[in-house]
């Protein structure tokens, strides 16, 4: 029980940087890179399917990242130059965008209905966990635009929050032990006590004695 209760700050710290490294990106992190899969006359099966809405007549998948944000934009209309543009075949014409935040692994992410709200869902905080919190309107003029909201995802990966998590919290132990570590090597080296630090006299071996006459280590 007290060996858990000493691992707490790190579960802590590792928990605070898991949240900062995905909110990070999703305010401040921009796209370098991306990738285009378009069909036109018929249906696009290139993304993966927890990607894609079912009964959904996919013909754009546009993803876009750089370090620590994904966007996946997933679109029933079809890719024309550089934009959606809607076919005037009667389909229906839905745009739904995935983005997902963190490192090492994305941890949170939050999606962008851009054609609609499909959950004509009204519960409190509801819009929120799916969407994120929008920080548009704090950030405009401070930060370029961007191709995506910059927005406070609420909702985790699960997996991916629980590996960052471990990660961090194992980073955190490791500078605390090394920190640790340094200290008490250059204590040996003065002959003070390795814990407490207090001068330890001469022993008649003349080694730094057994008993630290402070702490008593
Ligand atoms: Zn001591």
């Amino acid at each position: 029980m007290r060996r858990l209760a000493r691992l707490l700050p790190f579960g802590a710290v590792g928990l605070l940087l898991t949240v900062l490294t995905a909110w990070g990106p999703a305010i401040f992190g921009w796209f370098n890179d991306g990738n285009l899969v378009a069909t036109y006359e018929s249906r696009n099966t290139a993304p993966p399917a927890w990607l894609t809405p079912e009964d959904w007549d996919t013909r754009s998948w546009h993803a876009t990242w750089g370090p620590g944000i994904r966007s996946d934009l997933i679109s029933e209309q079809v890719w024309m130059g550089s934009s959606l543009a809607m076919t005037t075949d009667g389909r229906r014409q839905w745009t739904v965008i995935h983005v997902r935040v963190g490192f090492p692994m994305y941890a949170m992410r939050w999606l962008d209905y851009a054609s609609h709200l499909p959950e004509e869902d009204t519960r409190t905080g509801r819009r929120e966990w799916l969407m994120g919190v929008n920080m548009e309107g704090v950030v405009s003029g401070l930060l370029p635009a961007r191709r995506i909201d910059r927005r406070i995802p609420l909702r985790p990966i699960w997996t991916g929050f629980a590996l960052n998590w471990v990660f961090y919290a194992a980073c955190a132990w490791g500078v605390y032990a090394g920190a640790r570590a340094i200290r008490a090597a250059a204590r040996r080296r003065k002959g003070l006590c390795q814990r407490c630090g207090y001068p330890r006299p001469a022993s008649r071996t003349g080694h730094a004695g057994s008993r630290c006459p402070e702490c008593g280590a």
